[in-house]
């Protein structure tokens, strides 16, 4: 079994916050779970906020605290927040942001030696090809857009030198 938190704590300070504030505006016969120190009982299993299809085991407090929270959100008329919307997975939570972040530089530093690339071509409209393809796979907005600035600046190159070799 896992011993990471097994609520975002982040989350929760939040739904503590809100429930807090929300209790700060109530006027009168407002009851409250005392807070009581005691090892956290797992009492539900949330499915992952990733929806990667597992389920995080919560504590009593997490359901306690979704549930002050979406009072909270239920008297100021917001839509409350589901199970299934608050927690990660130890998997997701420690796996999946990073490979999101690396995934994303290795794209941006392809996308740029690939552009580079172009820039340095000369008469080789294969290359070029398959070069701007790999680019519209890595998701490029503007693949045409690239290859005009590109093909205008090697012809703005190529009048100059022309104009110097005169
Ligand atoms: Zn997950």
């Amino acid at each position: 079994m896992s011993r990471d938190p097994i609520i975002d704590p982040e989350i929760l300070a939040d739904a503590r916050k809100r429930a807090l504030h929300g209790g700060a505006h109530r006027d009168e016969g407002a009851t409250y779970a005392p807070a009581v120190a005691r090892p956290p009982a797992i009492v539900a299993g949330w499915a992952c906020r990733a929806r990667c299809g597992r389920f995080v085991p919560v504590d009593d407090a997490a359901v306690s605290a979704l549930a002050s929270n979406n009072a909270t959100l239920r008297r100021r008329g917001e839509p409350e927040l589901g199970e299934h919307e608050i927690v990660f997975c130890p998997r997701c939570k420690h796996g999946a942001a990073p490979d999101r972040a690396e995934a994303l530089r290795r794209r941006v530093d392809e996308t740029a030696k690939l552009i580079a690339e172009l820039k340095t071509l000369v008469d080789n409209d294969l290359r070029e090809r398959s070069l701007l393809a790999r680019l519209r796979d890595l998701g490029h907005p503007d693949v045409e857009g690239l290859r005009r600035a590109i093909a205008e600046s090697r012809a703005a190159k190529n009048t100059t030198t022309k104009r110097r070799t005169i």
